[in-house]
């Protein structure tokens, strides 16, 4: 009666030998099976103990081939974004141009010359590769990239202003992302908070204050990239403060956060530009690479030679240096810039924010034909007009109209038909909205449709 209940668990060693996972062995390492079978069996204990009863060995068998199998799998895994988000911060923000990607593999698979100089024969820096390119885009007198934005601002505010104060406006105290708050970047990079104005205004005024009163040794403009105070406002434009800046030999530093190189790559919308920051008077620049710019994760800055040579030789450049597969998007990606208009086909993110509403249509158009087919007639697909986002905390009142396949009604129409995209081989992430499903067509890619249609069908096998 009071038999123990953990006897009738099976021995690790009879599990293994299990038919199931003989035949796992075949596809899994191992030493995976046994991982897994371990941690089966663990939980299984837990929960019998707990008084449950111990299940059929098939079954366990089956489970444990199960997860040994996803543990083999990698969880980084392509996803198709129909979110119409396109700098999607939890998928990956930006996707890479073909050229982009193809530098990427070069630079992986074999030798490059990241640190050397092929006309000199000797030791090269891995800055040369971007640095022309940035400034002849720019027009900057000299540029580095490091590995992201925040690595750049802590850098820049390391090498240029520890133990200095810097005055920065209370409206421009900025959390990104969870992570990365302004007051405490600067608290680590040894630089001194001084707050001015207030959180509605601040103006010229407030900065030449902390100045004279020696509070402040430099000046740092923070772009509000993703929140917008409005009503009785006021902020003190780049161009004044440069006057400020120079009247008094400050540096005038400023985080863009996201920005084109100029603003013919994308002439719909108010994205700040890094040439205009430099040509308003900002002495240093910095800007993420994988944002707007439609590029690798990086940070690029762009400056005065004096700034940027200061940080390129502060013991943190070397914490913070971009890796070479990243160095090698980077370089593809500013290549393609060089030509605004035809970067707006060949970027992705550009081309996703360019999309003409009549394409979106015709493509919104053609993917509600196939889910039609492909779903049956159980199900209700129409088109919809719909608003994609930038994303990415990137111009947050842009809004982006668009179209999207719409399925309104039909089993599992929303909750469960969302779950089931989201769990196909290659993940397919959607809204829901109004209880219909949305997949909005300007974030997804020309291969995408099939596998969309290939989800579909296997949802409609699976409801008969
Ligand atoms: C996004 C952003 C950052 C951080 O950039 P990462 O590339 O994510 O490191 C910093 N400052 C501003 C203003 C930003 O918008």
């Amino acid at each position: 009666m009071c038999e123990n209940p953990l006897r009738a668990l099976p021995k690790m060693d009879v599990l293994l030998s299990h038919p199931i996972l003989l035949a796992a062995r075949e596809r899994v390492p191992y030493a995976l099976i046994r991982q897994a079978a371990r941690n089966k069996l663990e939980e299984v204990r837990r929960d019998v103990l707990a008084g449950a009863a111990v299940p059929p060995v098939d079954t366990l068998a089956g489970e444990i081939s199960e997860i040994a199998q996803s543990m083999g799998r990698p969880g980084l895994k392509r996803v198709i974004n129909a979110t119409g988000v396109v700098l999607h911060t939890n998928l990956g923000r930006a996707p890479l141009a073909r050229q982009a990607v193809e530098a990427v593999c070069e630079a992986a698979e074999g030798y490059s010359s990241l640190e050397y100089d092929l006309d000199k024969a000797c030791r090269g820096s891995r800055h040369s590769h971007v640095e022309t390119l940035l400034c002849s885009l720019t027009g900057a007198e000299a540029a580095m990239a490091v590995n992201n934005n925040a690595a750049a601002v802590f850098l820049m505010l390391s090498a240029l202003a520890a133990g200095k104060g810097v005055a920065v406006s209370r409206g421009e105290l900025v959390e990104i992302g969870g992570a990365f708050r302004v007051p405490e970047i600067m608290a680590a990079s040894g630089a001194i908070l001084r707050e001015v104005g207030t959180t509605n205004k601040t103006r010229r005024s407030d900065y030449e204050r902390a100045i004279l009163a020696g509070e402040a040794q430099a000046l740092l403009k923070v772009h509000t990239s993703n929140y917008q105070i409005v009503g009785f406002t006021e902020d003190t434009p780049l161009s004044q403060l440069s006057e400020l800046a120079a009247a008094h030999d400050v540096p005038l530093l400023c985080d863009v956060g996201s920005c084109v190189l100029s603003p013919a790559s994308l002439p719909n919308l108010p994205a700040p530009s890094a040439a205009a920051a430099l040509a308003d008077g900002a002495d240093v620049v910095c800007f993420s690479g994988d944002k707007l710019l439609s590029g690798p994760q990086a940070g690029i800055v762009l400056g005065k030679k004096q700034y940027i040579d200061a940080m390129k030789r502060h013991p943190l450049a070397r914490v913070v240096r971009i890796d070479k597969l990243s160095l090698a998007a980077l370089e593809a990606t500013l290549l393609l810039l060089r030509d605004p208009e035809s970067a707006r086909e060949t970027l992705p993110v550009l081309s996703m924010l360019n999309a003409r509403s009549e394409d979106l249509h015709t493509r919104a158009e053609r993917l509600a034909a196939g889910l039609r087919e492909a779903l049956g007639d159980d199900y209700t697909v129409s088109v919809l007009p719909c608003t994609g986002q930038v994303g990415g905390g990137s111009l947050p009142n842009a809004e982006l109209p668009g179209f999207c396949a719409a399925i309104t009604a039909g089993p599992g129409v929303p909750e469960g038909l969302e779950a089931a995209f989201r769990r196909h081989k290659v993940p397919i992430l959607c809204r829901i909205h109004h209880g219909a499903l949305l997949l909005d067509v300007r974030t997804l890619r020309a291969e995408d449709e099939g596998e969309i249609l290939r989800a579909a069908e296997a949802v409609r096998g699976t409801s008969r």
